[in-house]
């Protein structure tokens, strides 16, 4: 391309709107122009380095298996509907209505979408593993769209979605979507790190954001300086009680649980505690919780509530471990819950030292769970982890930096397909829920993030695998026919080649081309001036000060 017909715009001043460095960048390199708030269009360097990201994504994504689709952005209420959703995204959903008054969003993600596909094409565990996934563009009403296109209002998003028939196999579809996304974050130049997000019922791995370390980034990380804890810190619990020891819980097996002691009692709790946690039970003794047991129904997601719990280091224990500990037998989806919570009194004062948390449900009963490392006081109430605050994997003591989340890996389970409906028929003829995982990384807001981590006070510093071109060839002087012939020459040999290179023939100073070529990042600069008449050129990588005199026809090994 010859950046005298390129449409690049770029600016000499920093954009007065823009606070942050990717913003003021994207907007200086003529990457992006605003259109309305949050809302960006993009030019063309700004889509070249998009359509390169999304390259990286595709690779990575079909290398683990995944299969690219495209739906829609337009999509009708009804699936949301079904799902609860519709109501729960608030005013962060775009509604809209159609001539014949059906109701419509514009898609902010789409689990119900991909669920209706696989529920109507699905039947058999034959079918199973699956995962799909598209490049598209989200809408989101942001209460604050910010620094460019990192908080934006419309934003493409590569969302995958998995299906599986056991939860052994979400595990390897997840792992997958995690090594993928390694390679795809490390690819893409960014000093990056996965961390734990939706801890809790799902245990440490159920949830994973990778998060790219930047000051300007909205989300908190919680490290550990000794072991390799890493969170989301609106996810970490707070570390503040000690272990219950062997003797405390001695104790306890003293006491009586004062709320429940019978069925009756516990059904009496259950209609009486509060909306919000009426399906969290709490065991007390001596002011101290000793148990909580969380039970979902249709309305009620047991992961929501464990959540809010902030629990970690917990395991989901299944039916068969449930009976291995407790000898008894649990793990059928009773009308109430009532024969797990027996089994958890029971359980609670038998036993010494761990506990078992959960709800009447396959896969909900959780096992080692710690007051004080896995939860203290009463639902609720909790705080942040703070700057102080130990380790709540080991104990140690701890940093806390900010983030960008760029990439968001999660285990849905069936929360989906059972609202949907979406069922297959497993090997013994048995209907069964599928089980789904969710995986996203924002597409434009990577980019912010790259350039964010690569820059300096001239411009953008694109790491090569993303650039918008590879090469900018530099004749000095448009007016030294030599300069020009030689340039024009390394111009059209390269892009034979195949190595996407740009020549800067515009009829301007040297100084004007050489600070657009850095402001717009181009990894190779080759400028050809006076040192031609000797066949020498000057060879320049944009991460580096060097300047090295090159013959021209070593150019061509060097680029490659
Ligand atoms: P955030 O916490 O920043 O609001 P999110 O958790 O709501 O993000 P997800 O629903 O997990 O986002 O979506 C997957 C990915 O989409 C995110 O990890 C992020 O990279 C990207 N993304 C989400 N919201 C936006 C936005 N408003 N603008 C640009 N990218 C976004
Ligand atoms: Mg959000
Ligand atoms: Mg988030
Ligand atoms: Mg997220």
């Amino acid at each position: 391309m010859r950046v005298s017909k390129l449409f690049m715009p770029t600016l000499r001043e920093v954009p007065s709107e823009a606070e942050t460095v990717s913003h003021q960048l994207m907007l200086r390199a003529a990457l992006i122009r605003k259109l309305a708030s949050g809302v960006y269009n993009f030019l063309p360097l700004g889509l070249r380095v998009l359509r390169k990201i999304e390259e990286v994504v595709r690779q990575e994504m079909n290398r683990e298996g995944a299969q690219e689709i495209l739906c829609s952005a337009l999509l009708p209420s009804e699936l949301w509907k079904e799902s609860g959703r519709w109501e729960v995204f608030g005013p962060e959903m775009f509604k809209l209505i159609d001539r014949n008054d059906r109701e419509f969003c514009l898609g902010p993600t789409h689990e119900e979408i991909f669920t209706d596909i696989i529920r109507n094409e699905i039947k058999s565990y034959k079918d199973m593993p699956l995962n799909l996934y598209q490049i598209q563009t989200k809408y989101r009403d942001e209460r604050r769209p910010r620094f460019g296109v990192m908080r934006s209002r419309e934003f493409i998003m590569k969302d995958a979605y998995s299906f599986d028939t056991s939860w052994e196999g979400l595990d390897e579809s997840f792992n997958k979507m995690y090594r993928a996304y390694n390679k795809i974050f490390e690819r893409c130049g960014l000093d990056f790190k996965a961390v734990e997000a939706d801890t809790g019922a799902m245990g440490g791995t159920g949830s994973m954001e990778f998060m790219v370390k930047s000051d300007i980034g909205e989300a908190e990380v919680v490290f550990c300086t000794s072991c390799d804890y890493a969170a989301n810190v609106e996810k970490a619990p707070t570390f503040e009680a000690e272990i219950l020891s062997s003797e405390d819980m001695k104790n306890i097996e003293k006491v009586e649980t004062p709320n429940v002691r019978t069925i009756e009692e516990l059904v009496k709790f259950f209609n009486t505690t509060s909306e919000k946690f009426a399906k969290t039970l709490i065991y007390k003794a001596d002011d101290k919780v000793v148990a909580v047991m969380v039970r979902g129904d249709r309305d009620v997601n047991e992961t929501k509530v464990i959540n809010q719990l902030k629990c970690i280091n917990f395991e989901m224990a299944d039916a068969e471990t449930v009976k291995r500990v407790t000898g008894a037998d649990v793990g059928f989806a009773g009308p109430i819950g009532i024969k797990v919570d027996e089994l958890l009194i029971d359980y609670e004062v038998k036993n010494t030292k761990n506990m078992i948390v959960g709800a009447n449900e396959t896969g909900y009963h959780i096992i080692n769970a710690n007051f004080g490392r896995d939860f203290n006081g009463i639902v609720g109430d909790f705080r942040n982890i703070t700057q102080g605050d130990r380790c709540p994997k080991c104990g140690g003591s701890i940093t806390i930096n900010r983030g960008i989340e760029v990439g968001h890996i999660f285990k849905l389970g069936t929360k989906y397909s059972e609202k949907m409906n979406a069922t297959f028929v497993d090997e013994k003829g048995e209907q069964k829920p599928i089980i789904m995982g969710c995986y996203g990384i924002g597409i434009n807001r990577t980019m912010a993030a790259i350039i964010e981590q690569n820059h300096d006070e001239k411009g953008i510093i694109w790491p090569i695998s993303i650039a918008p071109y590879k090469v900018i060839v530099v004749p000095v002087a448009m007016k030294d026919d030599e300069q020009v012939k030689v340039a024009e020459e390394i111009y059209n040999k390269l892009n034979d080649m195949g190595v996407e290179t740009l020549i800067d023939d515009r009829d301007e100073r040297a100084g004007v081309k050489f600070n657009d070529a850095d402001l717009i990042g181009i990894p190779i600069r080759i400028t050809v001036g006076k040192k031609i008449k000797d066949g020498i050129v000057e060879f320049k990588l944009r991460n580096s000060s060097e300047v090295i005199d090159i013959k021209v026809e070593d150019i061509y090994n060097r680029v490659l």
